[in-house]
């Protein structure tokens, strides 16, 4: 893979690499070239040509073409699906869910492109249009967590407005990415119209927000860096959508299905190790349930099967890099008490599944997002303090809450500031329905049906008949 990608990376990359390592093993899977500020520069000029011929394209057009873009996706689901596995060391039964997402979010996206319309509103002496115009060249920052549904998230939308991409990877996971621009390119899409362009966030990431040439900036990742970006955007009035950091609730109240919520607990914050922005890292449960839910749950988390991640029963593989892990367990070490399940020794990046328990609201695992396979647990009194304690984050991503009652899971998902929950479930993220952030979790929307208009810019023409 090392010398695809390296084809892949443009030709006169800068000096600086990053390697790419496999979690599970901590070896050298791939060296990638960074891409410097003179070759954003470059890709930026070449993006613009191609963005000026992609949407001149019949709408018909550019539909046909993502859809055989989503076709060679789907050729090649099984090997994307292991290169996710060999980067970002994520589960064989996730990965396939990435692979299989990415088909699914560029044919939806596809589909809406001919229902992409602007409008006529009645306007006295003349005809007033409302028209959607494409925004040019659109940046993507990915995260290493789900490097690539979440490029594709707004990717397939970006390209079906009629946009050109420029899409930067972590450092830690650009290979799958990489992959799918050699598919773009099979599929025949305009050359330059997806460039990937690997490299270190202060740099290259930099390069791409600061470039004039770039109209909007969709950004994924910590909220400390989504800040940054958002006030480099701000000195060109860009346009950003911000996809940050989360610290979710998972409310359980004594009227659950107690064994239901248990059981559906400990894959609601370590999916993914832990490393998903939705993770349900703050369990709240109701206080006269709460000694026996932690009965329940125990058995719950101890029986998860960290390991492997090629083999089909391991339901968690390992963190990211060693430098996660060192966090992680500075947040989470063994002095703190709780229930731990269990995580290989060997080599490769691993944490065991821990539930933290008798800590202080302001205690820094209740408060910071951990990124690891760690959930805290507190009691709550009734409604309100579940509600109050929901909402005493600075995040607002995603939460759920279990409850057999109607009006009161009416009445608390109205109250809890997050932009994605759910009831009796832990299910956040459809390609068809809306997902992103309340306060400092993010700004705008992706997915669903509004995702295309993210890539538009609305202009407004009258055309008198009085003159
Ligand atoms: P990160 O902020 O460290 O990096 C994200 C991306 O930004 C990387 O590609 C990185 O190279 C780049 N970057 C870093 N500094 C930059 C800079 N100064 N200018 C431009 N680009 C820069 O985040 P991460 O550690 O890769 O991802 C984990 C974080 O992402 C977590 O906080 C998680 O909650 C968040 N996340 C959010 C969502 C969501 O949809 N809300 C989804 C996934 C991950």
């Amino acid at each position: 893979m090392s010398t695809e990608a390296a084809e892949e990376a443009p030709k006169d990359a800068h000096p600086d690499a990053h390697d790419v390592l496999n979690p599970a093993t901590g070896e050298v899977v791939a060296t990638v070239p960074a891409t410097t500020p003179h070759q954003v520069d470059a890709a930026v000029a070449r993006a613009t040509r191609a963005q000026r011929t992609w949407a001149a394209l019949a709408p018909a057009d550019r539909a046909r073409q993502l859809r055989r873009f989503a076709a060679v996706v789907d050729d090649h689901t099984e090997e994307l699906a292991l290169l996710e596995v060999k980067e970002a060391g994520h589960t064989l039964g996730t990965a396939r869910w990435e692979a299989a997402n990415v088909r699914d979010l560029l044919d939806y996206a596809a589909g809406g492109v001919e229902r992409l319309n602007g409008r006529q509103i009645p306007v006295p002496g003349g005809l007033d249009i409302t028209l959607l115009e494409p925004l040019g060249v659109v940046g993507v920052i990915a995260p290493w967590n789900y490097p690539l549904p979440i490029a594709v998230w707004a990717t397939a939308p970006a390209l079906a407005a009629g946009n050109a991409v420029l899409l930067k990877p972590a450092e830690t996971t650009p290979l799958t990415a990489l992959r799918l621009a050699e598919l773009a390119r099979e599929a025949g899409l305009p050359d330059g119209l997806l460039q990937v362009l690997p490299g270190a966030g202060p740099v290259t990431g930099t390069a791409l927000v600061d470039h004039p040439g770039v109209a909007k900036i969709v950004f994924t990742g910590s909220t400390r860096v989504g800040k940054e970006i958002m006030a480099r955007c701000a000195a060109q009035v860009k346009r950003v959508t911000l996809e940050l950091g989360g610290k979710s609730p998972n409310i359980v109240f004594a009227d659950s299905d107690l064994e239901a919520a248990a059981a559906a607990t400990p894959m609601s914050f370590l999916d993914n190790s832990g490393q998903d922005c939705c993770a349900r890292s703050r369990i709240l449960v109701q206080r006269q349930v709460y000694d026996r839910f932690l009965e329940l749950l125990a058995p719950a988390v101890e029986s998860v099967v960290v390991g492997d991640p090629l083999d089909e029963k391991t339901h968690m593989g390992p963190l990211i890099s060693r430098r996660q892990l060192d966090r992680v367990r500075s947040l989470a070490g063994p002095e703190l008490s709780g229930i731990r399940g269990t995580a290989p020794t060997g080599p490769g990046f691993w944490f065991p599944p821990t539930v933290l328990t008798g800590l202080a609201p302001d205690a820094p695992a209740v408060r910071e997002e951990i990124f690891g396979p760690v959930a805290v647990v507190l009691p709550f009194e009734d409604e309100d303090d579940a509600v109050r304690l929901a909402n005493a984050t600075e995040y607002g991503l995603s939460g759920s809450l279990w409850t057999r009652d109607v009006g009161r899971a009416i009445r608390v998902s109205r109250a809890v500031q997050a932009g994605n929950l759910s009831v009796n479930s832990h299910s956040s993220v459809r390609y068809w329905t809306p997902f992103g952030g309340y306060k400092q979790s993010g700004l705008g929307r992706e997915l669903g049906p509004d995702a295309l208009a993210a890539f538009t810019e609305t202009k407004n023409v009258f055309f008198s008949t009085e003159a």
